[in-house]
């Protein structure tokens, strides 16, 4: 799982799993560093993971944050929000319910950049043996919707 930090969003509680049961890396707005991006590498190279869910959800405030313009307060923030603003172009700021726009469009951008950033990862991809599914999580219903 790459997922965001968000409270709201823990996914063995959203999957209902437990102890021993998923390898979770998390950011706020579920972004891809070098660390998330290498933990993911661990996790096919040595845990025999097969399936990479990249989560996003309704609401999301490094969304927010990214897409309503204003500047970071400290470099770690504006890497935050930075690599979600080209997300940001799905946005109306007339229309709040329209960042969930830009939080699903986020989801397959981090999706694409994992395969873009990480050899190990195309490379299990290419051969098969890696799936990467984009996912949803609704505040509203509890659901989770399967993207891509
Ligand atoms: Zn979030």
């Amino acid at each position: 799982m790459l997922s965001c930090a968000d409270s709201r969003v823990p996914p063995e509680l959203v999957f209902d799993e437990g102890l021993g049961d998923l390898f979770v890396v998390r950011s706020a707005g579920e972004s891809a560093d070098l660390l998330a991006v290498g933990s993911l590498e661990y996790a096919i190279e040595h845990l025999g993971t097969v399936v990479i869910v990249v989560m996003g959800h309704q609401s999301c405030g490094a969304v927010k944050a990214a897409c309503s313009g204003g500047k970071a307060a400290s470099p770690n923030l504006e890497a935050v929000v930075a690599p979600i603003a080209t997300s940001c172009t799905k946005v109306d700021k007339n229309k709040p319910d329209t960042f969930d726009l830009a939080a699903r469009d986020h989801v397959h951008s981090v999706a694409h950049e994992l395969l873009t950033k990480s050899v190990i990862l195309k490379k299990a991809a290419d051969e098969g043996k890696l799936t990467i599914i984009e996912a949803y999580y609704s505040l509203d219903t509890g659901e989770v919707t399967k993207l891509r």
